[in-house]
């Protein structure tokens, strides 16, 4: 099969790269443009990492020789991409908003990682193994901007990525969840390049990361609600509540999870089971990014850990552990996922590769 051609907006971030090392040899996606700020534009891409390649291994050959567009640059990419993934950063929301649209309508498809589009009423923000129903809302979209091929796709925030599957997959079996509080620890990679000072981080934990907790107590409503005349609608009956905080780690978000049931909670074993045997439309679809199994419990009493268990399948299963009971909800847990592959890059070239597969982009 011929591959897909593919634009990365935001390609010199850390995100950017991680999309760029993770597609070097994807069977079906290949990158062929790489946009930035315009300070970046023009130059060699290999040229232009002002902070060097910051992801690991060595920056694929093909991409190096790539010369930088401006993100604001859309017709260049609508030569060449079928579709793009948007990692820019900048402080004005509506800008990038204006950025993202103006891809989509230009007639490509755009899997953002931006928080800029979730709150936007008819923009799902999809995990692929909980809402891939979502997707159905893009007709809707598209009519109501006026656009042909083109639509917007996002990515929840990296926080919500450990906890959200295996809580979903309680409510999919058919547990009620009433209330969830959650205390994340999140890596330093979650705040970009260079992100947090390191007289801020090292030696401490930083108790505030601004937008987080909102985003975490909120978009998972969005993710779990349903689509009523072309909007979502957030879930109702489950309130979140969340301290997130920045710890010295690299790589890897972890939550601490108490959860209350609805009505009656179920035998510990029966929670086990459920994780163990979900699998969601990725796994069926058998998608290239799809972890075999999205869920994986750890017996030990010490894990999961950043260090040992961020690159489970990939990077893209969630690792959960430590599940006993609670002295005030029902139960809890500990949760863990890789910041930048499931709750960035993987998770939205997972999107891409759901989203072409049920027939949403034109190769
Ligand atoms: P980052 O390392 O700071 O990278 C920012 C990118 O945006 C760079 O490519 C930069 O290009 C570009 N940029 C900056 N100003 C721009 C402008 N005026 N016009 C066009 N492009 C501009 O940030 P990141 O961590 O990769 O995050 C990127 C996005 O992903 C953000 O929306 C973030 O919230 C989201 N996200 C991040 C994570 C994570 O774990 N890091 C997880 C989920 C979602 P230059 O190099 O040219 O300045």
């Amino acid at each position: 099969m011929k591959k897909i051609s593919v634009g990365i907006l935001g390609a010199t971030g850390m995100v950017g790269q991680k999309y760029i090392q993770l597609l070097e040899n994807h069977p079906w996606f290949e990158v062929v443009h790489a946009a930035a700020s315009p300070q970046s534009a023009g130059k060699k891409y290999k040229d232009v990492l002002k902070n060097g390649w910051i992801v690991g291994g060595n920056v694929p050959a093909h991409v190096a020789q790539l010369t930088v567009e401006d993100v604001g640059d859309v017709s260049k990419a609508a030569k060449k991409c079928a579709f793009v993934f948007s990692a820019f950063e900048m402080p004005e929301k509506d800008l990038i908003r204006k950025y993202e649209n103006e891809y989509a309508a230009a007639g490509m498809p755009v899997f953002s990682n931006a928080s800029a589009h979730r709150g936007t009423e008819n923009v799902p923000i999809l995990i692929a193994e909980i809402n891939p129903h979502h997707l159905e809302i893009i007709p809707a979209q598209q009519k109501a901007y006026g656009w042909k091929k083109g639509f917007v796709v996002v990515k929840p925030n990296c926080s919500l990525q450990s906890y959200l599957t295996p809580i979903y997959a309680l409510i999919a079996a058919g547990h009620k969840v009433e209330k969830l509080i959650i205390t994340s620890m999140q890596a330093v990679s979650g705040a970009g390049y260079p992100g947090v000072a390191s007289w801020d981080v090292i030696d401490n934990v930083v108790p505030f990361i601004s937008g987080e907790e909102e985003k975490t107590e909120q978009e998972p409503l969005k993710i779990l609600g349903e689509a009523k005349e072309g909007k979502f609608v957030p879930f109702k009956g489950l309130t979140i509540s969340a301290h997130c905080n920045r710890v010295p780690v690299s790589d890897g978000h972890l939550a601490c999870v108490n959860i209350l049931f609805g009505k009656k909670k179920p035998a510990r074993e029966k929670v086990l089971d459920i994780w163990k045997k979900f699998r969601g439309e990725p796994q069926k679809l058998k998608l290239p990014f799809a972890p075999e199994q999205p869920i994986i419990y750890r017996e030990e009493p010490n894990r999961p850990q950043p260090k040992t268990d961020r690159d489970a399948d990939k990077g893209m299963a969630v690792t959960v552990g430590r599940l006993r009971l609670d002295s005030v909800f029902d139960f809890k847990f500990v949760a863990l996922s890789h910041n930048t592959i499931r709750g960035a890059a993987g998770g939205g070239i997972l999107n891409a590769e759901l989203a072409l597969k049920k027939g949403y982009v034109e190769p």
